[in-house]
């Protein structure tokens, strides 16, 4: 179901936006070498507490997880894509980390992600990162009123394309409101003009993810964490934004 929300309600998660932002600032900001991915969780998990906010992780359990998800914060390292659950380890030089992170704030979800490196980084990985968050750019910017799903897609799949990534499109963008995961959902690539017309009130997250190498995934024996078929690194960009008369609004924009 799709549901659009008034500019009160915006506003209210815009609130809940920056919360996670804030805790997406300061998880990076500690992702530093030697540090433990368990430390990491456990801030973003004081935070929550400190805010009166809720999980969206911890006692999530869809269809593909193998159980709870039992943390606050997925922290997925190099090989790792997607849903990294924290576990034992401390960074070590030339890692790269993506954060995801949602929560709830007021009763409304946000939902962010944001990779970085640790230490000295690889070039190509900066590329990587920087490839990722220029088509996490170009899918905010198409989210007009007037434009399709589809318009994001192919902004997304275009920035990919153009830099010689190919794009796995099992996991995507996907609408955010009173829980984590609703109607529309975005793939990273597609046709431009087709799909769910844009209107002032949709309100969802947007969230490029590409890997150096294949476009191909496997679980890891943790259950949750996505690792790419070819141990090549991968990146991870998402923002919550809300479609407004006034253009795409960054719900989760850090300062
Ligand atoms: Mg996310």
């Amino acid at each position: 179901m799709i549901e659009l929300r008034t500019p009160a309600e915006i506003d209210r998660m815009h609130d809940a936006g920056r919360f996670v932002a804030s805790v997406l600032e300061a998880t990076a900001a500690a992702s530093v070498v030697g540090a433990n991915l368990l430390d990491i969780d456990k801030l973003a998990h004081d935070m929550i507490r400190k805010a009166g906010a809720e999980s969206c992780y911890i006692d999530y359990h869809p269809s593909f997880g193998g159980s709870k998800f039992g943390k606050v914060i997925c922290t997925s390292v190099n090989d790792a894509a997607l849903h990294g659950l924290p576990f034992d380890y401390r960074l070590r030089d030339g890692d790269v980390l993506s954060l995801d992170f949602a929560a709830s704030l007021g009763g409304w979800v946000t939902d962010s992600a944001i990779t970085i490196t640790v230490g000295t980084p690889r070039e190509e990985d900066l590329r990587l990162i920087d490839v990722t968050s220029r088509a996490l750019d170009a899918g905010i910017a198409a989210a007009t009123v007037g434009n399709r799903i589809g318009d994001i897609s192919a902004a997304i799949g275009e920035v990919a394309h153009a830099a010689g990534f190919s794009v796995n499109t099992d996991f995507g963008g996907h609408g955010v409101g009173r829980t984590m995961h609703g109607d529309p959902h975005i793939p990273n690539d597609g046709r431009p003009g087709r799909g769910l017309p844009l209107r002032a009130g949709l309100v969802f997250a947007i969230e490029p993810w590409f890997m150096l190498g294949t476009d191909r995934i496997y679980t890891d024996p943790d259950g949750w964490t996505l690792r790419s078929a070819d141990g090549s690194r991968a990146a991870h960009f998402e923002h919550t934004v809300a479609v407004t008369e006034n253009g795409p609004l960054v719900l989760t924009a850090r300062k």
